[in-house]
């Protein structure tokens, strides 16, 4: 994929000397840091496919989801243990019985597992059972849990705060690469901006993914659930984030197998297994004509 030209961001080779292209030539100009996690190579040629449910809610549903996502063709595994409401009266998530759920499913599948982590003092045992760490969209300018997570040695996933500037984000990810860490995954999923809660829960800002790699060679990933928050929206955000350039996506996903199929969190914006199942397949015929088209030129 193309690197864009420079966009107008002045402050930001002062905010992010270490992250910023023009600045740090550690990783080369032109190029975008491959971030792994476990066999999985974030930054590379194929875009990454995470997906799973909103949270684990139970042994049963995070085994029956990672599962279904595995074989619709996914590369990791999702969800949240520590999760962010709105309402503390709402679920909360399971806390560390859902870590422990999440390695199991990972052990089972062979999927990495990303999940979140929202307060600093439990870095420590997030890391010990996750193969990334996620900070949340409303942790993104936590600056003491950046730090933390910088700490910890592990690949961050660094979700854009909703109302984030690019310069705000690449600020947050210069944080954990402050502290030595530079396996850092950027995901766009969606800003505040007028029509929300219209039609839509935020609106896909696309055209940051061009922005993030004319300025920085980190990897930047696309969640089309968080960002649409509608079922039937989620596989046109993903064509079109892979069309602008996305590492991959990140998706939430219901099994329709299950009983209680109503997730307790995020219902709304779940797709079933077979919608994923057709998002990968167009993701590979894509990723064919680009290689295809590349070979021709
Ligand atoms: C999530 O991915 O589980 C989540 C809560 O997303 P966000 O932080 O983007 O709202
Ligand atoms: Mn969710």
């Amino acid at each position: 994929m193309e690197i864009a030209g420079k966009v107008e961001l002045h402050d930001l080779p002062r905010i992010c000397p270490l992250l910023s292209r023009h600045v740090n030539p550690r990783f080369g100009t032109d190029r975008t840091r491959i971030v792994e996690v476990g066999h999985v190579r974030f930054g590379g040629e194929r875009p990454v496919v995470i997906a799973g449910p909103c949270a684990v809610e139970s042994r049963e549903q995070t085994l029956e989801i990672a599962r279904a996502v595995k074989g619709s063709g996914a590369d990791m595994l999702r969800g949240g243990a520590y999760k962010p409401r709105t309402s503390p009266h709402d679920f909360q998530g399971l806390g560390l019985e859902g870590l422990k759920i999440l390695r199991e499913a990972s052990r089972e599948t062979g999927l990495p597992v990303v999940t979140e982590v929202m307060d600093p003092r439990r870095v420590e045992q997030v890391a010990e059972h996750a193969d990334m760490l996620q900070i949340g969209s409303r942790n993104m300018q936590n600056y003491p849990l950046l730090v933390e997570v910088g700490r910890a040695h592990k690949p961050v996933l660094l979700k854009r705060g909703m109302a984030a500037s690019l310069c705000e984000w690449l600020g947050a990810a210069e944080y954990i690469a402050n502290e030595g860490n530079f396996d850092i995954v950027l995901c766009e999923r969606g800003i505040k901006a007028y029509p929300n809660g219209e039609y839509s829960r935020n609106s896909l800002d696309l055209n940051v993914i061009p922005a993030v790699k004319a300025e920085t060679f980190l990897p930047v990933i696309v969640d089309p659930s968080h960002a649409t928050g509608v079922a039937m929206m989620v596989e046109g955000a993903s064509r079109a984030a892979i069309e602008f350039g996305a590492h991959g996506l990140i998706i939430e996903v219901a099994s329709d197998r299950l009983d209680a199929a109503k997730p307790k969190c995020d219902a709304a914006q779940a797709i079933s297994p077979r919608t994923l199942r057709r998002i990968i397949h167009y993701i590979e015929v894509r990723q064919e004509q680009f290689v295809a088209a590349a070979h021709a030129a």
